[in-house]
């Protein structure tokens, strides 16, 4: 059997919406664009969204609007992807990278104060920003209380995160991803993230100074959009107001991104079944240790991560993976950490000894296919593959 790692979950819905806008004569940013963020800000609960071309973009955005200044510095975690800390060195500022717990992946709050502290001699640290790996939620109020007490902003790098949320306990409201934690809450809408738009990305923020920046900047800081500057909406008059960026989502994109976000928490409904499924059957197997799954959070499962307890094999996670793909199973790593990366261990001296805790599990990290459409027999077949290779190459 083949399994790939990922499905995109697209039906007639998003396909008849695509050709609606083909025959409508408008296909960049326009009315279906329009209706596509508000309908994400509402589904977030957030004020004010901007729907851009990446999360990327959004993220960019963000530290521009929030002026982040080249003689600065950004905390950020090293296990994330290559986005979350190039957008600090867009603005010629630094990140500054933090290690992370080994449960969670997330921020380690320790090395957070440990690297604030350090960092603060030499640059200004000006703000934080935690992902939410794998669309399990860092604790807002912890991110908020570090931020509050050293008074840093704080911007999300959501892009596994809609849908998700989190409460601080059984007795506190559920807060949802992108409803204004933070300053800046970035989404991605990438081919294989929790909702797609083929390529694409969504801003939201509590703040109106925020939102108005990061709306002028994403598209070449003309004071008006497009579709009012060309539509009866509006003339054709139009002011540069600062050298923006080329960042809108066209209508085609939205077009996909309407539908997409209808589904959105029935897609969310079904990888956790697959994520449960997983739990349930590989929760006895001594070769691998499965993601948390805290009660306070809604937890995307746009991943799936085992840890492999390599003490408990005769092979090393490459060799792991190699074996699952000759069974037909693709799988993946999230991700190589960002100190270990050549970018960042020439331009900064980082040593994989720096951080112990993500140095360590990045040797164990596998992904596992997880997607809203995965059938029975193919989360069976990943799992009794799982089993398999662990007994074939048990150690001892
Ligand atoms: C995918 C991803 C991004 C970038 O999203 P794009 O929409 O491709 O720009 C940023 N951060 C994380 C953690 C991601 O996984």
């Amino acid at each position: 059997m083949e399994v790939p790692f990922f499905r995109p979950g697209i039906s007639d819905d998003e396909i008849n919406e695509v050709v609606d806008t083909l025959r409508s004569g408008w296909l960049t940013t326009g009315p279906k664009t329009r209706r596509f963020e508000e309908g994400f800000a509402e589904a977030v609960k957030a004020p004010h969204s901007v729907a851009v071309n990446s999360c990327t973009a959004a993220l960019h955005l963000a530290l521009e609007a929030l002026n982040l200044g080249s003689d600065e510095a950004v905390l950020v975690p090293t296990m994330t992807f290559a986005a979350t800390a190039e957008v600090v060195r867009y603005m010629n500022a630094e990140p500054v990278l933090v290690d992370v717990d080994p449960e969670t992946l997330h921020l380690d709050f320790d090395d957070c104060e440990r690297r604030y502290k350090q960092e603060s001699m030499r640059k200004k640290v000006v703000g934080i920003m935690p992902v939410h790996i794998g669309g399990l939620m860092v604790g807002m109020d912890r991110v908020r209380e570090f931020a509050d007490k050293h008074s840093l902003w704080v911007v999300e790098d959501a892009a596994h995160s809609f849908p998700s949320a989190w409460r601080k306990d059984s007795s506190s409201d559920w807060r949802v991803c992108g409803c204004g934690d933070s300053e800046v809450s970035c989404f991605s809408f990438y081919a294989n993230k929790t909702m797609t738009t083929g390529e694409g990305g969504m801003a939201t923020t509590h703040r109106q100074d925020l939102y108005e920046r990061m709306r002028v900047m994403s598209l070449h800081g003309i004071s008006k959009d497009a579709w009012k500057r060309f539509s009866s909406e509006g003339g054709w008059y139009y002011e540069i107001v600062a050298p923006g960026f080329k960042y809108n989502l066209t209508d085609l994109a939205s077009a996909i991104g309407i539908h997409q976000l209808k589904k959105a928490e029935m897609m969310r409904k079904k990888r956790e079944r697959v994520a449960g499924m997983y739990r349930e059957g590989l929760r006895d197997l001594s070769t691998v240790s499965l993601p948390p799954d805290p009660p306070d959070r809604v937890h995307s499962w746009h991943l799936f991560y085992i840890r492999l307890n390599l003490e408990t094999l005769s092979i090393d996670r490459a060799r792991f993976i190699e074996e699952l793909k000759k069974k037909g199973i693709i799988t993946s790593v999230h991700w190589m950490p960002l100190h270990m990366h050549p970018y960042y261990r020439e331009t900064y001296g980082h040593r994989p000894e720096d951080y112990p805790q993500a140095s360590a599990v990045y040797s164990r990290l596998v992904s596992l296919p997880i997607f809203p459409d995965m059938r029975d027999d193919e989360i069976e077949y990943v799992m009794d593959s799982v089993r398999s290779v662990s007994e074939q190459f048990r150690a001892g």
